[in-house]
């Protein structure tokens, strides 16, 4: 109770990793308050086979240790449509322990929608502004990949040798050049040579499982370690952000946390306090943190924490390539998706979606659940496609809509007495024609590939893969937005908030790189506002 903090940061994922290690680094002394609980390498069920599971693994045994059962229950869809689903974890490391790690930099054009394309709004920064943070985290996390020379897939100065081409994969390239789609290296963080007192990736196949060597980047692998080595951190676990308390200024002095394990409740206070809790949780628990100086919520006097929840629309198709057919079984694992195909259709709204190729592990083989039969003769089908089966991810671009939004319910509590997160989301008809386009697309790849289709996108786009955003939305004005554009509350100016609540607009590519850039960049502007002590 009676130590104050420089930087209280609530959640340990991208956003949080990577803010604590840069805040450390910078010298001040950070506390990291997480709600889940370490999780150790060992324990780790990757390797485990399907038969070691009691459902095969189909009902996410394998990530079981990162969902416990006081959060599964404790929230609310409310007028929303049924493929949608947002991701809320709890673990030391947040999603970075069971990512897939394909890390893509956003697009100049991506922060200039208004501008650019006559949709949504701008960002309050640009690309240029963002460009050194991509490259200082691709630099600290080990990326690998390529230079591709492509405008709406803007690259890195110094990649790791990219993964190689599968057979599948050349054979997807081949069919795609005529249609003038480009296949390319998938870039992600997965080392392909030792880095950074990391081991090279070992090609098992298991990134979303958990890697229990770290050669996928996670923040316990990686950020947490740095952090440590300053002698300026302090993790918390079990440490469940209740509410964030504030002075007679309306400034935030202490987070009030209930322990997960113990319930005992207690008060951590910090100069500055940075919200990292995923899309989701920030905004939940700026909407419970009501006082008489911000009775909407904290940092919320325009009314937009909470609004313009969004994300990605997904849908995935299975191909068996009649090319391989007959070819005996093969080790394919790898590191899940090799390859990447990026945006093809820039001129139009309908055409924001890129497509990421064979994340599926090779141990559980996929394309048994698409087959009819059982016993022996089931085996030897599942078998014998596997060397030619092949998996389009299409990712799409959902468009920021103020409609769609995450409220607290205050009269239904989770497990610690704290109000749920309600959600509201429904696609809107733009959504719905850019996941018809990205639909044919994969439609007209697979004429190509001149293969056997086992499942088409479906009839609805399903939401949002895992890459919420937009909860808590930087802005030029502070009518319409929560945040500027270093993350930093428009209200209270010690309160920042970099996960991907933050952001103003999504696009088809993955989220994460943004989000780490972003908060490495805020990192910065805490460091220089306290050294000028506007902190
Ligand atoms: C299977 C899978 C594959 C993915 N693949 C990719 C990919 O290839 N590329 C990509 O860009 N992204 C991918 N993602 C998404 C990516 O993991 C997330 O975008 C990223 O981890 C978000 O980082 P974050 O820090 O905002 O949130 P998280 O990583 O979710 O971390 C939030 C943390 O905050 C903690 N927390 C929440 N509320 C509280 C509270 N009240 N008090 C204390 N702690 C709290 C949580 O316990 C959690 O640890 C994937 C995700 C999954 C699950
Ligand atoms: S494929 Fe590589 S990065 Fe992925 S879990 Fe296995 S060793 Fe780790």
């Amino acid at each position: 109770m009676s130590r104050t903090y420089d930087a209280c940061v609530i959640g340990s994922g991208a956003a949080g990793g990577v803010m604590a290690k840069e805040l450390c680094e910078a010298g001040a002394k950070v506390i990291l308050l997480e709600a889940g609980q370490k999780v150790a390498p060992g324990q780790f069920r990757s390797h485990c086979w399907p038969y070691d599971l009691e459902f095969r693994g189909l009902r996410g045994e394998k990530q079981e240790p990162f969902y416990p059962t006081d959060l599964k229950d404790s929230i609310r869809f409310e007028d929303s449509d049924s493929g949608v689903g947002v991701d809320r974890i709890r673990v030391v490391g947040g999603r970075t322990l069971h990512w897939n790690a394909v890390v893509l930099r956003y697009a100049a054009a991506d922060f200039r929608e208004r501008s650019e394309r006559g949709i949504e709004e701008d960002w309050p920064i640009s690309y240029e502004e963002l460009a050194p943070y991509y490259e200082r985290v691709e630099q600290t996390i080990g990326v690998c990949g390529n230079d591709d020379g492509l405008e709406i897939l803007p690259a890195g100065k110094h990649y790791l040798p990219p993964l190689p081409f599968r057979c599948s994969e050349e054979i997807l390239k081949k069919a795609c050049e005529p249609m003038g789609v480009r296949v390319i290296p998938v870039r992600k963080a997965v080392l392909t040579r030792p880095y950074d007192q990391r081991p090279a990736c070992h090609y098992c196949g298991h990134c979303m499982d958990g890697c229990d060597v770290s050669a996928i980047f996670s923040t316990p692998g990686s950020m947490l370690p740095k952090a440590r080595a300053t002698g300026n951190f302090t993790l918390r676990e079990n440490a469940l952000a209740r509410e964030i308390l504030v002075d007679k200024q309306g400034l935030a002095r202490a987070v009030s946390i209930v322990d997960r394990q113990t319930g005992k409740e207690e008060e951590i206070r910090a100069r500055v306090i940075v919200v990292c809790c995923a899309t989701v949780e920030s905004a939940r628990l700026l909407l419970n943190s009501r006082s008489r100086y911000h009775p909407a919520g904290l940092g919320n006097s325009s009314g937009a924490v909470g609004r313009y929840l969004h994300g990605h629309l997904s849908g995935q198709v299975h191909v068996y390539l009649e090319g391989l057919a007959g070819v005996p079984p093969f080790n394919q694992d790898g590191a899940t998706d090799h390859v990447y195909i990026p945006r093809y259709r820039t001129s139009t709204n309908d055409g924001a979606f890129g497509f990421q190729v064979n994340f599926d592990s090779y141990m559980f083989p996929n394309h048994a659940r698409s087959l009819l039969g059982y016993g022996a003769q089931f085996k030897s089908a599942v078998r014998r496609m596997q060397p030619g089966f092949l998996m389009l991810g299409g990712f799409g671009k959902v468009l920021a809509n103020p409609e769609n939004r995450v409220t607290v319910d205050p009269h239904r509590v989770d497990a610690h007495g704290i109000p749920i997160p309600v959600i509201r989301f429904r696609f809107d008809e733009s959504d719905v024609a850019l996941f018809r386009s990205m639909r044919s697309g994969a439609q007209e790849i697979c004429e190509r590939l001149k293969g056997t289709v086992f499942d088409h996108l479906g009839d609805q786009p399903r939401g949002f893969a895992s890459h919420e955003v937009g909860t808590v939305r930087m802005g030029r004005d502070p009518k319409t937005s929560a945040l500027n554009g270093y993350c930093q509350s428009h209200d209270v100016k010690n309160l920042f908030v970099t996960d991907g609540s933050c952001f103003t607009t999504s696009s088809e590519k993955n989220p994460t790189l943004t989000i780490m850039a972003l908060s490495t960049r805020a990192a910065e502007r805490i460091g220089e506002l306290r050294k000028r002590r506007e902190l």
